[in-house]
């Protein structure tokens, strides 16, 4: 630009168009100019030194699109511990929190309001964790990461959560489930060395209690026996939940042989098992000995607990399922006292049984129908429960069926 203006005002200067000294100062204004410009420039950018960057203010843009794309909740609060932003997630589990004010307003929890003072002071991550009973009674984890040394004046907290609930409940379940296995191999395993303890004394000379003791010392055993083929069985299936069965198998031949292996039960009780549709071949993909695991538990139950029904009918079918697919359907209806609606959603739980003492009288173990669904489960199937108390209960295994046989559905 110096340049430019010096040889211009040099040839009109020659040229005679302007004296020496107009061209001159005219030179001089526009050198002056540049160089006030240019000193300009190069100050702009010193005034935006990494060193005293801008503060986060309260719903600082960036912060909060930052802390909206974050999955759990979180929340960021500036050196005093006032809210600079927070994603909806946090606002859902502390509706009370609000960008601007001090996060000890919005949430009163003690451990958490240590957790994020400790963070400050140390400048290390503080963990804590809390239990909130409402809306809903839930398990947190909180932590408190200080963020500092970055382009933000002063220095961010964020406060991030995670939701511990489903762990705790599995956590639980496990105890439970340890509980609960462990009381149902003792108590026949006290009956057990109760006998034992007899026999060798008040009964050591009387043949004919120790006959009716070693009866039932053999039906004790019997009962752990089960209970740990069941335990074992369970655990089995849930170590191969992810692996789907691939051999095709034929519902009617397994339904046939099932009421075969059960007749001589069903005359024991006085019940007809009557099945319809097993002419048909109805193909799944599936594990034969599984499946008739399931359907012997499920016409064994029926045998059981609904022996005053007279009657079992075990269906075949095949129809729409939820997802619109055509599915084989393996209906076991009996017409026995039927199952109280509060009941119905619980039954697949291990262990659970409307009446623990008939369940233990008809040499039931509880594990019957959670293994029923988790070989269902395995399978891409479930099961479904329907009962009116007094009018019998109807229990259906939905398998989905093997692909050429779905063809043939879809296209006739
Ligand atoms: P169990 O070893 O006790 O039979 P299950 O898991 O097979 O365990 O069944 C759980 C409970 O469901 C049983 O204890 C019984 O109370 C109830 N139940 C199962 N099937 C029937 C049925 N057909 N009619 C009435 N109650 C049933």
């Amino acid at each position: 630009m110096l340049v430019a203006a010096a040889v211009a005002f040099g040839a009109l200067w020659m040229l005679g168009t302007i004296a020496a000294a107009p061209a001159l100062a005219g030179f001089a204004a526009i050198a002056a100019a540049a160089l006030i410009a240019s000193v300009n420039t190069e100050a702009a950018p010193a005034s935006l030194t990494k060193d005293e960057p801008s503060a986060p203010g309260v719903a600082d843009p960036l912060i909060q699109a930052v802390l909206s794309a974050l999955p759990d909740p979180v929340v960021a609060l500036d050196h005093r511990g006032d809210i600079v932003a927070l994603n909806a997630r946090a606002a859902a589990i502390a509706p009370a929190l609000r960008p601007g004010e001090s996060v000890s307003l919005g949430l009163r929890v003690p451990e958490v309001l240590d957790a994020i003072r400790n963070a400050r002071a140390s400048a290390t991550s503080q963990r804590a964790e809390f239990f909130q009973r409402v809306p809903l009674e839930r398990w947190y984890e909180a932590m408190a990461t200080p963020i500092s040394g970055t382009a933000l004046k002063g220095s961010l907290v964020l406060l991030a959560f995670h939701d511990l609930t489903p762990l705790r409940r599995v956590e639980e379940m496990r105890v439970d489930f340890v509980a609960n296995a462990s009381h149902e191999l003792r108590t026949p395993l006290a009956a057990l060395s109760g006998f034992i303890d007899t026999l060798r004394g008040s009964a050591r000379e009387d043949p004919a209690a120790r006959e009716r003791f070693l009866g039932i010392m053999q039906a004790q055993a019997e009962r752990m026996a089960r209970l740990i083929d069941d335990l074992l069985s369970l655990s089995r299936i849930e170590l191969n939940a992810h692996l789907r069965p691939d051999k095709a198998v034929d519902l009617g031949a397994i339904v046939r042989q099932v009421s075969d292996t059960l007749q001589t039960l069903a005359r024991d009780r006085g019940v007809e098992v009557k099945t319809s549709g097993i002419s048909d071949p109805l193909v799944v993909l599936g594990d034969r000995d599984e499946l008739i695991r399931v359907f012997e538990n499920l016409v064994e139950n029926a045998l059981k607990y609904a022996a005053s029904g007279k009657w079992v009918e075990i269906g075949l079918s095949f129809a729409e399922g939820a997802d619109g697919e055509p599915e084989a359907q393996v209906a076991v209806r009996d017409h026995g006292p039927g199952i109280a609606p509060e009941h119905l959603p619980r039954l697949t739980e291990r262990f659970y049984r409307v009446d623990v003492t008939e369940s233990r009288a008809q040499g039931g173990t509880g594990l019957g129908l959670a293994l029923v669904k988790h070989i269902l489960n395995r399978h891409g199937g479930r099961l479904t429960i329907e009962s009116v108390l007094g009018q019998g209960a109807t229990f259906t295994a939905h398998l989905p069926l093997a692909e050429p046989r779905r063809e043939e559905i879809r296209a006739s």
